[in-house]
């Protein structure tokens, strides 16, 4: 067996102790005789499952009382569709744009209602984030949206805009189980898991339960409104089981780790070897403003075309994968989630050393 260095922005790297047992449980889940992906999710064995994995998630995030936690399907794109279907009630609200996916959910929104942008980055290619201390947010919208880290752009929020009262609604796929959060200054935190938690096809929901409600934009389809399955604790219909069961393997992974300020603890070390490195280099650069600098996505140029794609490749050789930038941005970006350990950025950035003085 041989592992690589993945800095995939996502699917992504997960912890190897997770693959290992689940490898370890595949054919034969804790003596019931079959896989987590061949037994019933209305099986005694799966409602454990999916339990112990909620039960876990609260503890990690200090998720209070009065906030559903739901596993959906259809990835974070399709909740670009759901929070206005479920939470425009007046038909308008305030989108801030940072990037790709939070234009993709402003785009969508307009599908439903007024969606206003109050705020963006776009004249700088979504390099920084823009100031959210004093926005022009109208009296009626129902919420104001964003996207808390900027997976292709590597900007991260250090602080929540002022909503000025209106509930906050966040995509966090990029940066979910980073750091701590307080969940309490959210009216809904979301994310796909398949960057930071688990397979691809899972998206987990976090909602203020004063939010679910009956009252959705007519013509919402039931597979797609909050209560159906927060009504039926997400298992409504058959939910994507197995990636749920790994989601909650990483959830005791990362207990076992010391939890979400432990991670940040390690995060931010991480990202600073990287983020030194690029400070210090004459050859790499990092592309974003640095008081908005993510820990997670970490965005890089030479600012020669033909010499990224030159350390593309030799890294690639070298066991650094996916290091390639986005389509629409080019050059490089390393993905340091959570599971990537120090050793992969120690040696990542000792590879980058060796490439600056041979080129
Ligand atoms: C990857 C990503 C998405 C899209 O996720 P899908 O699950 O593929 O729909 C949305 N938002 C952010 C911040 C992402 O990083």
């Amino acid at each position: 067996m041989s592992r690589v260095y993945n800095f995939s922005a996502g699917p992504a790297v997960l912890p190897e102790e997770v693959l290992q047992e689940a490898a370890e449980e595949m054919l034969d889940y804790k003596g019931s005789g079959m896989s987590v992906m061949e037994m019933s999710h209305r099986s005694k064995v799966y409602d454990g499952i999916i339990k112990a994995a909620e039960a876990d998630l609260r503890e990690l995030m200090d998720i209070p009382d009065n906030y559903k936690v739901l596993f959906l399907q259809g990835g974070a794109s399709q909740q670009f569709a759901m929070i206005p279907m479920n939470l425009m009630k007046h038909k308008k609200a305030a989108y801030i744009v940072t990037g790709q996916w939070a234009k993709k959910a402003f785009q969508e929104a307009q599908n439903y209602g007024e969606a206003v942008k109050v705020a963006s980055s776009e004249d700088e290619t979504f390099s920084y984030i823009p100031d959210c201390s004093d926005l022009d947010i109208p009296e009626d919208a129902d919420y104001v949206y964003i996207c808390e880290n900027n997976t292709i752009y590597g900007t991260k929020y250090k602080t929540l805009p002022n909503t000025k009262g209106h509930i906050l609604v966040a995509d966090v796929s990029s940066c979910f189980l980073s750091e701590p959060v307080d969940v309490s200054k959210y009216g809904i935190i979301y994310g796909g898991v398949q960057k930071n938690i688990g397979p691809a096809g899972v998206v987990i929901v976090i909602i203020r339960e004063d939010l679910i409600t009956e009252d959705t934009l007519p013509g919402t389809p039931v597979m797609l409104k909050y209560k159906t399955h927060a009504d039926a604790d997400s298992l409504y219909n058959t939910p994507p089981a197995y990636g749920i069961y790994i989601c909650g393997k990483v959830f005791q992974w990362l207990k076992k780790q010391g939890g979400l300020a432990a991670m940040q603890e390690r995060n931010e070390e991480k990202a600073k070897i990287l983020y030194d490195f690029l400070d210090e280099s004459k050859m790499f650069r990092g592309t974003v403003r640095k008081e908005d600098r993510s820990l997670m996505n970490v965005p890089f140029v030479t600012g020669d075309k033909e010499l990224d794609a030159k350390f593309v490749k030799e890294a690639e050789a070298a066991g650094f994968v996916n290091l390639k930038g986005h389509r629409t941005v080019g050059g490089m970006r390393a993905s340091i989630y959570n599971a990537m350990p120090k050793e992969g950025v120690e040696k990542l950035v000792a590879f980058m050393k060796k490439f600056e003085e041979e080129n």
